[in-house]
């Protein structure tokens, strides 16, 4: 039997070879160059749309028996390219592995599916007295299973941690086709790495009790005052969530939105507080002993409403380029006044978020537009920020495909030599998301690391792509600034 008519007599409907779906699938919401993505083959020859962990067995067992690489897929929403195929092969969509398969409400516990989008989560704990500890900002579409095998920070982190931190237990499907469940240690490898050492069909996530949110916001008058300020917050038990954002970033939302900016310098720092906990006063005092102060109800009231939106400042680009890294708050100073050094003329936004532990987690978005000549040049930029705050204590955020090159780097070298060795040992043909842990590897010359050449091009043109004023469609009247 052919590899087609085989996924034919398991999947039925819900496997596609039809060109225009696997169009679709050939991308993330990253924008990157065509000549880019020509150098790998990031079109799938076939989409299998999973609706089970028993139909990702199958897919795996289908895949391991045809030699075909295989993509886990969730709502690609993460930009990195770990959800783009590198070698062809076949996408699995998960998004319809989306059941919430049970609720304990005596150990605030849920049970999922990877497919399960965080505000739906949101929305069917309700019931139940729940609600998610964490969630990305791109809450609205994004999947638990998709933020765990990436990887990340977002809403709560100040008070819950990454999202690794949210995971108990989970399920994950092997080449075999056998389904294992794994927590603690044995857990470890399969988050953050995209998928390359098994595909999870199920999550067990720790929940908070739900209970109404007050949100406060503050201005401080530059990024020491912020940083001092996030410091005090971490020992406050009422502060659930803590972000920030710079001026530049306010004018470029108010432009985007046509109003005035929340704050015309400094930094604007959002709370989120458990109501039932919450002391304005005390929070007053704390900005207060800063040198910041509190702000309107109603600008609190917009950035809470707004948080799902942080790319709304994208439509006067149309593009943005995203530049994202962690560092700790002591090395946020630094890294602020040299990204204001660095990015002469340009405008961009800092938007970043508190972690426990001293962290921030930081976004520098920089407009421009994907459809000009330059942009491939230009993109040198989204690296920028990256290697200032590398200097400043920082490290990448992220692997993906396009920064596998630094896996090292973000998993630790303990946790990437154990990785190393589950992968050649359950995946010595690296069939599942190749590209991720290692590579990808250029098909014409498969020696030559794509991640590294991007790291390196990046390196040599950033100097010059940091001349190049941004091709936004408008121009602003407000240029970004960090104080
Ligand atoms: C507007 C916006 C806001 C964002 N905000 C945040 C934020 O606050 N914090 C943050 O960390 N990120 C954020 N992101 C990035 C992204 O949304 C998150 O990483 C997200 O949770 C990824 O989920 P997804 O379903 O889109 O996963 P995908 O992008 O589809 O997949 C991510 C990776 O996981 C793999 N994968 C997916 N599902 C599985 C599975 N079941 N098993 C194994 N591997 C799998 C994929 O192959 C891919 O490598 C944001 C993105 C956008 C566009």
């Amino acid at each position: 039997m052919t590899y087609q008519e085989a996924a034919e007599r398991a999947f039925g409907k819900a496997v596609s070879f039809d060109p225009q779906i696997l169009r679709s699938y050939d991308h993330d919401l990253g924008e990157m160059p065509r000549p880019l993505m020509a150098l790998i083959q990031h079109r799938p020859h076939t989409v299998v749309v999973a609706r089970s962990a028993a139909d990702v067995a199958t897919a795996l067992s289908l895949a391991e028996r045809y030699d075909v690489p295989v993509t886990p897929r969730g709502q690609a929403s993460a930009g990195y390219g770990g959800a783009i195929p590198s070698r062809g092969g076949m996408v699995l969509d998960l998004s319809n592995c989306n059941r919430i398969l049970a609720v304990d409400a005596d150990k605030n516990t849920v049970d999922v599916e990877p497919g399960v989008v965080w505000e739906d989560l949101s929305r069917a704990l309700a019931p139940h007295g729940l609600d998610n500890r964490v969630c990305p900002t791109s809450a609205p579409s994004s999947t638990v299973g998709g933020w765990f095998a990436m990887g990340g920070v977002g809403i709560g982190s100040l008070r819950y941690g990454s999202i690794r931190d949210s995971v108990l237990e989970i399920d994950v499907a092997g080449l075999d086709g056998t389904i294992r469940t794994l927590a603690g240690a044995d857990m470890e490898p399969f988050h953050q790495t995209c998928g390359g050492l098994g595909v999870i069909t199920r999550l067990r996530l720790a929940c908070r009790p739900a209970g109404a949110i007050l949100p406060l916001a503050v201005r401080l008058p530059d990024a020491a005052a912020a940083t001092r300020f996030l410091e005090t917050l971490e020992t406050s038990p009422a502060v659930y969530s803590a972000s920030l954002v710079n001026a530049g970033y306010c004018a470029l939302r108010a432009e985007a939105e046509g109003h005035v900016p929340a704050i015309a310098s400094g930094f604007l720092v959002s709370l989120a507080l458990f109501e039932s906990q919450a002391d304005t006063a005390e929070i007053a005092r704390l900005a207060a002993a800063c040198g910041g102060e509190l702000l309107d109800d109603a600008v609190a009231a917009m950035e809470w409403e707004g948080r799902y939106y942080p790319m709304r400042i994208k439509k006067i680009g149309p593009s943005a380029l995203v530049g994202e890294f962690i560092v700790p708050l002591q090395g946020f100073v630094a890294t602020a006044a040299a990204l204001t050094a660095a990015l002469p003329g340009d405008c961009f936004g800092l938007e970043a978020f508190a972690v426990c532990g001293g962290k921030l987690a930081v976004l520098v978005y920089i407009l421009d537009d994907a459809k000009t000549l330059l942009y491939p040049l230009r993109m040198a930029k989204a690296m920028i920020p990256l290697r200032l705050a590398i200097r400043h204590g920082g490290a990448p955020y992220a692997t993906g495909m396009w920064f596998s090159a630094l896996a090292r780097t973000i998993y630790g070298q303990d946790k990437y030599k154990r990785i190393a060795r589950l992968k050649t040992a359950q995946d010595s043909r690296d069939l599942l998301n190749p590209g991720t842990i290692s590579g990808p590897w250029l098909p014409f010359l498969p020696f030559i690391n794509l991640s590294r050449c991007i790291l390196w091009a990046t390196a040599c043109l950033a100097p010059l792509a940091a001349r190049l004023p941004c091709a936004r469609r408008r121009a602003s009247k407000h240029p970004g600034a960090t104080s």
